[in-house]
């Protein structure tokens, strides 16, 4: 055995899908130094299927509310530490990033959109975050360069025309929309002149107006999907038009979602959501609760599940540490 002598493949010979599916059980951060041994293992490192979803929702901000707009005040440390994780993934995933997920209280720049738009120009999927920072101009310019984008959740706005309508006009597939926060006869209105070809709809933990509701079962023959799950729903009274909370359905609003292939709704005194939203009085905090709360959704494809190797806890204790 001493005389035989290895003859075998050099590392940098190995075939790529056996490189990938190594390097699919590494995190980010140690995938930066892999890249850099030889060509082909820089290769297989921004493989698509290491790359397909780069979900950040385990990274937060660390703010201040403030009294004065853009109502926050961001630590540097936090803006310098996404600067650096963006650059890391963009240069490592060459473009390959399918889906982006961001945790709802990270709270980025333009600067930090417009890199994710320019390095990452094949996004469907964008899970977004705070809106704070982020400017009317900044929102759009990013939104142009993602026209295969076709599915966005988003925080509630209080002005949303301008980005439904730079999607109805860049985003040609564009088919699934969630919003978290409020949803009145504003964002309706909004959604049903831009989006006619919207198929899913998510609405849960918001409050909605019942007017709003009608507005999109009436107007949206496309949709497919609508989830209105652990939702505060307001009817303003006929006689002073103040708005109180309904309890249930009603028939009208019944009868017109039976179209809907799929239409979930719940509002039950013992279901553990809807307590949390009637304790937080329809504005969900979402932080307060377990860190997976704000993932989840009765409509499977927007489930985020878990968070995935990439960008897992370890990632996040080497980044802080
Ligand atoms: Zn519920």
């Amino acid at each position: 055995m001493a005389d035989t002598k290895f003859i075998g493949k050099r590392w940098e010979e190995m075939e790529t899908d056996v490189l990938v599916k190594i390097f699919k059980e590494l995190n980010m951060i140690q995938l930066a130094p892999v890249s850099r041994v030889c060509r082909s293992w820089r290769l297989a490192c921004s493989d698509p299927f290491i790359w397909n979803t780069l979900d950040l929702g385990l990274l937060q901000s660390n703010f201040i509310q403030t009294r004065a707009s853009p109502y926050i005040w961001v630590d540097e440390r936090s803006d310098k530490r996404l600067t650096r994780i963006l650059r890391v993934a963009m240069a490592l995933s060459r473009g390959n990033i399918t889906s982006m997920i961001f945790h709802f209280n990270l709270y980025m720049k333009d600067d930090h959109l417009s890199y994710i738009s320019e390095w990452s120009p094949h996004l469907r999927r964008l899970v977004m975050p705070a809106w704070n920072r982020i400017t009317k101009v900044g929102i759009c310019q990013a939104i142009r360069r993602w026209e295969n984008l076709e599915s966005l959740t988003m925080p509630s706005i209080a002005h949303p025309p301008y980005i439904m309508e730079e999607i109805s006009r860049s985003c040609k597939n564009f088919s699934q929309l969630k919003v978290m926060g409020t949803f009145d006869m504003h964002f309706a209105s909004a959604i049903a002149t831009n989006l006619q070809k919207l198929k899913v709809l998510s609405l849960r933990c918001s409050i909605i107006t019942k007017e709003a509701l009608l507005y999109i079962l009436n107007r949206m023959d496309n949709l497919e999907v609508l989830n209105i799950s652990h939702c505060l729903l307001l009817e303003a009274l006929a006689t002073s038009g103040r708005k109180q909370v309904r309890s249930e359905l009603d028939q009208s609003i019944l009868q017109k979602a039976s179209r809907i292939r799929e239409f979930f709704h719940c509002q039950s005194s013992s279901c553990t959501t809807c307590k949390r939203m009637i304790e937080d009085e329809g504005l969900m905090r979402w932080y307060r609760y377990e860190d997976w709360f704000w993932r989840r959704d009765e409509v499977s494809t927007l489930d985020l599940g878990d968070y995935g190797k990439l960008f897992g806890k370890n990632c996040v204790n080497s980044l802080t540490a």
